[in-house]
């Protein structure tokens, strides 16, 4: 039978089934920009928890990096080395080479689609400053950030969606995708069929049965509880991969934004500091000079935050609690702030009733991107070991680790990112929809997720998912921030496992299946629970402090014995109290090309 409300689509025993070559899960930069190369060649949907403009790409401020030389000269060899060295060497080179080179052609692609960048007097792209971006191999910082005023990722966000819609791209909006449907292959290897997803105006569920799958859904960043991350954020996507059995790269890396406004973790953009912002401490020293005299306050955020973090710990914070520190922007002068900074100026004077122009800003970390996630080759497919790909999967954005990030993400290498590989997957997803057939869908594909929803849905518990939730990201903030040890990590894992139980007897207030937002929180926590649990379990197998991550117990990075991925598996049953007993930890090369790890100063 067909449906009225999806005259495409056959409605079979309460579900409707919809068929088209390639399905983008995810609207926002990576799956639109995989999507605009995907629509002309081949029948193309995109299925979005979020509508597509709320996406969290349109929070981004500060710039996407390009080595295009308008304002002064660079180089796409510069940039890899900057990124490279970023990611404190645990990038994949040839990767970072990628993005680096094809930067050039992401930025112009958006300037054809129309996106209004901010022009220099003589009508280029102008750039500014970032942290970690340099000339000549860290010699000093180099303007390499293209932007729109500090709106840069609602203007990529918009003219995506607005050429998304000039070709016709069919959109579904306000779907959750709940699960991969795959098909095991007599000889052992996965097929992909498709996704199951739960439409929240009705909560009737959607079959969509497809050639190629590309995965772009996010980051997870509500794991904690100072974050710059929408509330959306909760790696619905990489939990789905991780519970089909299928690995995970990196998770343990988790970047924390110098800049969030302290006690709310809401974002001001590195942009600032690229403008000539400093950071102070309560005496008033610029302290960066004494932590990376070359480039201070411009130094990659995982130096900086730990910077910031070390003065408040030492006694040198501001406040009445001495526990931040203050971004100083006055010196700037209110028409830069107005012109160029215009939406973090307004942010601190709403929430924290600072004015920028005149007087500096108490700040703090703030949990902001995942650098690990859904293991991919440059192509953008998925692989389910150190190499071996599953034909038809594809995954690009924050959600995926290809990895060009390594243990730390350089400011503005994002919204590159999702522009190169997601252009990338889109164009790999079309190639192989063109060359392959339907896997024929198994018996009723969408009984998984019928079962996980009506546990939920009829649940007689007594466990509140905020609660839970909020125990999760206080401990997490606790145990698993910017300093981390084996003690706080065995801490939060004894939580994260105690939360996991409490999980199995959650319940919702609302039973209706209309708009119910209560299961899909419900739902989201439980894709953050097993998140946080491998982040914390390879966290604590990593001894050394590399990037994002570090360890008390271990300051040193440890080439070693440890310049490698962690490719983490589930392996067996995951409500096993302890991890060792489902999860197991593996480790992948790193591809070298052209740099030697060196020690990283800056
Ligand atoms: C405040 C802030 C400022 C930033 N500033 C910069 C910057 O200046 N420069 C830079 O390079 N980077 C910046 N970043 C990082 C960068 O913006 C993000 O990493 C990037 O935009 C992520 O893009 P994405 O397409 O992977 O995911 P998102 O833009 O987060 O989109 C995820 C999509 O997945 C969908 N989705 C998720 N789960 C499901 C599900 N279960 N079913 C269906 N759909 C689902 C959502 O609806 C959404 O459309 C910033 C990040 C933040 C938070």
């Amino acid at each position: 039978m067909t449906s009225t409300a999806y005259p495409d689509a056959e409605l079979k025993d309460g579900v409707y089934y919809h068929q088209f070559d390639v399905v983008i899960v995810g609207a926002g930069g990576a799956g639109m920009r995989a999507a605009i190369e995907a629509g002309p060649g081949a029948k193309t949907a995109v299925v979005t928890k979020l509508y597509p403009t709320r996406s969290h790409t349109g929070a981004a401020q500060g710039g996407m990096a390009a080595a295009l030389g308008n304002v002064e000269e660079d180089g796409w060899e510069w940039h890899t080395f900057d990124t490279v060295k970023g990611g404190d060497y645990l990038v994949d080179q040839d990767a970072a080479e990628i993005l680096a080179k094809e930067a050039i052609d992401a930025v112009i692609d958006l300037e054809n689609m129309g996106l209004p960048f901010n022009r220099t007097p003589d009508g280029k792209i102008d750039q500014r400053r970032f942290g970690g971006h340099t000339r000549d191999h860290g010699q000093a910082p180099v303007r390499r950030a293209c932007y729109a005023a500090d709106r840069t990722g609602h203007m990529i966000l918009q003219t995506l969606y607005q050429n998304c819609v000039k070709l016709g791209i069919n959109f579904f909006n306000e779907f959750y995708a709940l699960d991969l449907i795959t098909v095991k292959e007599d000889d052992g290897s996965t097929k992909v069929a498709g996704i199951v997803a739960l439409e929240l105006a009705t909560g009737e569920l959607h079959v969509f049965h497809a050639k190629s799958v590309v995965f772009a859904t996010g980051g997870f960043g509500k794991m904690f509880k100072t974050t710059s991350n929408a509330h959306t954020l909760t790696g619905d996507g990489v939990g789905i991969i991780w519970r089909k059995g299928l690995p995970l790269e990196d998770i343990e890396f988790f970047q924390f934004h110098p800049t969030g406004l302290a006690g709310l973790g809401i974002l001001l953009t590195e942009g600032a500091r690229g403008e000539g912002a400093i950071l102070r401490n309560a005496s008033g020293e610029r302290f960066m000079e004494r932590y990376a005299p070359t480039i201070k306050d411009l130094a990659p955020r995982d130096i900086v935050a730990r910077s910031m973090v070390k003065e408040v710990l030492e006694g040198r914070g501001a406040g009445p609690e001495k526990d931040y520190v203050y971004l100083d922007c006055t010196h700037l002068g209110a028409e830069v702030l107005e012109t160029k900074l215009p939406d973090i100026t307004e942010f601190a004077r709403t929430y924290l009733g600072v004015d920028p122009v005149v007087e500096p800003v108490p700040v703090m970390p703030t949990a902001h991107y995942a650098m690990g996630g859904i293991p991919t080759n440059n192509d953008g497919e998925v692989l389910s070991d150190n190499s071996t790909v599953v034909p038809g999967l594809y995954a690009a954005g924050e959600c995926a680790c290809v990895s060009v990030h390594g243990s730390n993400r350089l400011g503005t290498n994002s919204l590159l990112d999702i522009n190169v590989f997601g252009k990338r997957c889109g164009q790999n997803a079309v190639k192989y929809a063109k060359s392959a057939d339907f896997v024929p869908l198994p018996e009723d594909p969408a009984k998984e997720v019928r079962e996980l929803v009506e546990s939920i849905r009829s649940s007689q518990g007594t466990e509140r998912v905020a609660d839970l939730r909020k125990t999760l990201q206080d401990e997490m903030d606790k145990n698993a921030q910017v300093f981390r040890t084996e003690e706080t990590l065995t801490n939060v894992m004894g939580t994260i496992h105690s939360l996991r139980q409490r999980y199995q007897n959650v319940y919702v207030d609302d039973k209706g299946k209309r708009f119910n937002t209560d299961l899909l929180e419900a739902i989201e926590l439980g894709f953050l629970l097993d998140l946080a649990e491998i982040v914390a379990y390879a966290a604590r197998n990593r001894k050394e402090s590399r990037g994002g991550h570090m360890r008390e117990d271990y300051p040193d990075r440890d080439d070693a014995n440890f310049m490698k991925h962690t490719m983490a598996y589930l392996t067996g049953d995951p409500h096993s109290p302890n991890p060792e007993d489902h999860i197991t930890l593996d480790w992948k090369p790193v591809v070298m090309t052209r740099y030697q790890p060196m020690e990283r100063k800056y």
